[in-house]
């Protein structure tokens, strides 16, 4: 029988008992910073558990690794102590256990309705990479920029190509991102002008955060990658795509995309995700032996990117992808980042790069989805984008669907201001 929870959790809900992802939330009961997993409409607060004493398992016990604002000293504990914490926290849950279900006290102290929350940051994160792993997007932005013959650079079927990005500026969903200004090169000039941005763009992303990781030196297997990934939240990288077109060769983004990369709240851990494995293209050629796997896998993820505007009701959505359509699985990235010995710490950020699928409607940026600006996005309210303006608000969200629940990342929400004047 599936496992159920004694709170009433609808069936489109993110965040059944199958789910409980992690965050950082403070509350007006709760001004400090505290754990807490996701339950329906609901926050169990960890905090207050942990000072109880509850986990008292050998993985956890003594550790009070809850009652930490991040969840990094957790991240460090491994996987044995994330089984451990997920298996405790589904008992206290389930609908026949009466510990935390009939003690009308404990519930009221440590059940926090989400709608008085206000959710943070969850990682103190210390470095934050961002990889280039659709083909399909690769390929579109190749042939808008190289044509058709050159679309994938001669690297780009061998190796998962990122870059490294830039962590102070990860936020949290909600949190509004101003228009950057920047150099800027115009069309038939060779001298470059300085103003706001005018090719606003989202991208949208995936990311993982690093469990214990390695020491400086040993890289990590791609067999044993599993062992250093905590779980997933969706990202989405901001793109100012005309600052990127001017500074981008021939060292990659800079200041196209420093300026702010938004995360959702929740992390969703890999083993709520586990049962939502699938297979996934094939890679051809046969990628090098350290970044071979028995078979290529991913998770099958559904995705969504919606735009609200100003005078719309409801939010419109663009695309409809997948994570299952990245080539270069998360192993593989993990296990090519650190080939050279390159250290992960707990809470490192590795982001996907932007998902794209093999239709029209999956294509997971704005660049790609109106190819270049020359097929504008319609909106219901008559107006359209070629890239997003001032006020617009881009949601993104995800799920996995299982049968009678689903297991979700809830929203990486943010709204585009306009650009602050310079000193
Ligand atoms: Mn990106």
């Amino acid at each position: 029988m599936r496992l159920k929870s004694f709170i009433d959790v609808p069936e489109d809900s993110h965040f059944p008992i199958q789910n409980l992802p992690y965050g950082v939330f403070t509350s007006p009961r709760n001004p400090e910073p505290h754990i807490g997993v996701a339950i329906g409409e609901f926050i169990l607060d960890l905090y207050q558990l942990d000072k109880k004493q509850v986990f008292n398992g050998t993985h956890l016990r003594g550790k009070q690794v809850f009652l930490e604002p991040t969840l990094n000293a957790f991240m460090g504990l491994g996987k044995a102590a994330w089984s451990e914490a997920r298996q405790q926290l589904q008992e206290l849950l389930s609908a026949d256990n009466p510990t935390l279900r009939d003690d009308i006290w404990l519930r009221d102290q440590v059940l926090i309705p989400m709608s008085e929350a206000q959710m943070h940051v969850p990682v103190h994160i210390g470095d934050y990479t961002d990889f280039y792993s659709s083909k399909y997007h690769a390929e579109n932005v190749g042939t808008m920029f190289r044509g058709k013959e050159n679309a994938l650079m001669p690297n780009w079927l061998h190796l998962p190509v990122a870059y490294h990005g830039r962590a102070s500026s990860v936020i949290i969903s909600g949190t509004p991102v101003h228009r950057p200004q920047g150099q800027v090169l115009p069309a038939d000039s060779n001298t470059p002008v300085f103003n706001p941005s005018r090719l606003m763009d989202y991208e949208l992303e995936m990311g993982f955060f690093t469990g214990p990781g390695n020491a400086l030196g040993d890289p990590i297997p791609v067999d044993q990658a599993l062992d250093h990934i905590f779980g997933m939240v969706l990202v989405n990288d901001w793109s100012a795509r005309d600052i990127q077109k001017w500074e981008y060769q021939p060292l990659g983004p800079f200041l196209a995309k420093n300026f702010a990369t938004t995360i959702s709240p929740w992390v969703v851990t890999l083993e709520a995700l586990e049962p939502f494995r699938c297979p996934t293209q094939e890679q051809n050629p046969q990628p090098l032996p350290y970044l071979q796997l028995a078979r290529n896998w991913s998770y099958d993820i559904r995705l969504e990117v919606s735009l609200q505007v100003e005078n719309m009701a409801e939010s419109f959505t663009i695309t409809t992808s997948n994570f299952k359509y990245l080539y270069w699985n998360i192993c593989q990235q993990l296990a090519h980042h650190t080939i050279t010995g390159c250290n992960m710490r707990p809470g490192d950020l590795l982001a996907s790069g932007t998902i794209s699928g093999p239709e029209k409607e999956s294509r997971g940026c704005l660049l790609e989805y109106t190819w270049r600006g020359t097929e504008p996005v319609e909106l219901p309210n008559g107006k359209h984008r070629k890239f997003l303006q001032d006020g617009d608000t881009v949601i993104m969200t995800g799920w996995c669907q299982g049968d009678g629940f689903r297991v979700g990342f809830g929203e990486c929400r943010g709204q585009l201001l306009p650009a602050k004047p310079v000193g």
